[in-house]
């Protein structure tokens, strides 16, 4: 479905007093999300692996007199159930619940034949991409559960919809995404919390300029603009959404 059918109207926002935690949130999509998310009162949890970009976010945020932000150094490609767990422990003694949960941060890896494909760099992709949502929803559901009304977002792909050659771990990694969304929302029907997917659709990030090194980076949409689609569907006025598949741009 498209954000476009699914958006009644061109809202702002209120997440008030929502505690949110967004991996990858120190570049791209993440950081202007993280942005937009304590411009609409929410406290943000900035996880990435990179701490002197999320330090820079940080800053950003503070300088704005906005809700302080927390950051969390974490680096997915090794995350394990135990550092899952800590995470979980550390947002319920600082907040005692969770409200809303962006799986945001992906690696790209290398594109290429699966017939020359390394297989190390496909488990790397797999962990960082797939797996560690995994951990981390498991370790933080029952914060999400304390939540009145928690959401949880994964990004997928239009190459997690669509075999394409030479996209390796990365396609296979987001067709997980999608059946992952798709496992939970129907395992959480009764519980409250809203589960969703988005594609994110052509934007200019790092991310898509190593994809497409021969394009015109302005040609695609900034990740600026997509931000009201993330906090349209963390917030309560997306209360009927839920187990969807939602391309954020037409
Ligand atoms: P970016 O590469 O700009 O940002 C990705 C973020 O994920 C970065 O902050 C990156 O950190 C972080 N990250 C990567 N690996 C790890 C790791 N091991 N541990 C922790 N954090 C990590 O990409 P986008 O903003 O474009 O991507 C955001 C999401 O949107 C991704 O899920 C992507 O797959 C999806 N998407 C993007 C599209 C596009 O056109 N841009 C199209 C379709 C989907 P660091 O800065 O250190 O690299």
């Amino acid at each position: 479905m498209k954000y476009s059918d699914i958006a009644p109207f061109n809202t702002s926002v209120e997440l008030s007093d929502k505690v949110i935690l967004i991996t990858g949130a120190g570049a791209g999509i993440g950081e202007q999300l993280a942005i937009g998310a304590a411009r609409a009162g929410a406290t943000v949890l900035l996880l990435g692996r990179n701490e002197v970009a999320l330090n820079g976010v940080y800053d950003q945020i503070i300088g704005e007199g906005l809700a302080e932000p927390v950051v969390i150094p974490m680096d997915l490609a090794t995350l394990d159930e135990q550092q899952a767990n800590q995470l979980s422990h550390m947002i319920g003694n600082a907040f005692g619940r969770l409200d809303g949960l962006v799986h945001n941060a992906s690696l790209l890896g290398k594109l290429g034949p699966i017939a020359t494909t390394n297989l190390s760099e496909w488990s790397q992709v797999m962990n960082v991409n797939a797996l560690a949502p995994v951990a981390i929803t498991k370790a933080l559901l029952p914060l999400l559960n304390e939540s009145q009304a928690a959401s949880i977002i994964f990004t997928s792909s239009g190459v997690g919809r669509q075999a394409r050659a030479f996209w390796g771990a990365y396609s296979a990694s987001k067709f997980a995404t999608e059946a992952i969304a798709g496992i939970l929302a129907a395992e959480l029907e009764t519980d409250g919390i809203r589960v969703n997917c988005v594609n994110p659709g052509a934007t200019n990030t790092k991310m898509r300029r190593a994809a497409f090194p021969g394009e015109s980076p302005d040609s695609n949409a900034s990740a600026e603009s997509l931000v009201p689609a993330y906090l349209f569907l963390l917030s309560e006025y997306a209360k009927n959404i839920h187990g969807a598949s939602i391309d954020l741009q037409k």
